[in-house]
């Protein structure tokens, strides 16, 4: 018989970065998260954690709290899996479905992996200057890291010039561009039009989540994948994107989908329908992190991309991963049973 919930706690956590991260939609110094920490009535204990991205999912701290404190009473005395479903029919943000619901599933054992081979993260280029970006780029590639996505603006010929001068220098590196929906149709196509010959691997989110009919259109006049992300939240989402043919590929992040039980239901469904992902986070705390790094390991079939490089910009290395990270490489830190 599985064990009881029987208390949750709640705190608000900080972790500084080695640099500013800068977005079409934002700019921080630090990732806040909100974390609770649940404890058994046999003595078992998981935690969850969920960041703040107002711009994305519509969640400050203060909601996320809320959410947390909201729902705490009612989960105490439940059972894990009782709780899931708790959670995810109550009307709380993404973030906060995201964050219990990842504490529920380490209860119920999810956190093993089937195949424990090193997986590889990309990593971020923040948004700044073309010469920033290609000395950062340069910096990047040359300490091992050969995936690079590269945050753009609504700037289009810097977006442009940036695209091309990253393209030219940096030929071996696969290169990855997120617009986070900064650009207009038109802005879309000029941008697709003009480096329709360059080696890129993907193009993510060009244009407005809600206009799907655009990134369609991009889509088909762009010979480089348009990959969902802002886009696509939930299984519906997903599958609207899907059947629609609006994208190539779609993002998959916990804080968008409410969390590990939800991620496995996209993972699924795109392994069924043959649709290549991205596995991505926000800015993220250590334990968020481990929980989608299990999902990338366990789903590598389906994730083409793994964007999970948060724990490489922070300050100072975290021991709360369950993984190591050497550059992009990602192992785990424990040898798994077999
Ligand atoms: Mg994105």
């Amino acid at each position: 018989m599985q064990e009881k919930i029987i208390s949750i706690d709640i705190s608000v956590e900080n972790i500084a970065l080695k640099r500013a991260f800068i977005t079409a939609l934002r700019r921080v110094d630090s990732v806040s998260f909100v974390r609770v920490r649940l404890v058994c009535s046999k003595g078992s204990e998981a935690i969850g954690e969920a960041p703040a991205t107002f711009a994305i999912t519509g969640e400050d701290i203060e909601s996320i709290v809320n959410s947390a404190e909201l729902l705490r009473e009612g989960l105490i005395g439940l059972r894990a899996k009782e709780a899931v479903d708790f959670v995810q029919s109550s009307s709380v943000g993404s973030s906060a479905k995201a964050m219990f619901d990842m504490a529920f599933m380490k209860l119920l054992g999810f956190f093993k992996l089937e195949n424990s081979e090193p997986i590889k993260t990309d990593i971020t280029i923040s948004l700044n200057s073309k010469e920033r970006m290609l000395l950062d780029a340069q910096d990047a590639y040359e300490s091992g890291m050969e995936i690079l996505k590269i945050k753009l603006g609504n700037d289009i010929s810097h977006a442009i010039d940036v695209t091309k001068l990253l393209s030219e220098n940096l030929q071996k590196a696969e290169l990855l561009i997120d617009a986070n929906q900064a650009w207009s149709r038109e802005e879309s196509f000029l941008y697709v039009n003009a480096i329709n010959s360059l080696k890129l691997a993907l193009i993510e989110q060009p244009v407005i989540a809600s206009d799907l009919e655009s990134l369609k259109m991009i889509k088909e006049q762009s010979s480089i994948s348009i990959l969902a992300d802002e886009a696509v939240f939930t299984l519906a989402d997903v599958k609207k994107v899907v059947s629609t043919k609006s994208a190539d590929m779609i993002n998959i992040k916990l804080m968008k989908c409410g969390g590990v039980s939800r991620a496995i239901e996209i993972l699924e469904y795109a392994r069924e329908h043959n649709v290549l992902c991205m596995l991505g986070s926000m800015l993220e705390g250590p334990h968020s992190i481990n929980a989608a790094l299990y999902l990338a390991f366990n789903y590598r079939d389906v994730i083409k991309y793994v964007d999970l490089d948060s724990p490489l910009l922070y300050k100072t290395p975290s021991d709360a991963l369950d993984f190591i990270y050497d550059g992009a490489i990602i192992s785990p830190r424990f040898s798994m049973p077999q």
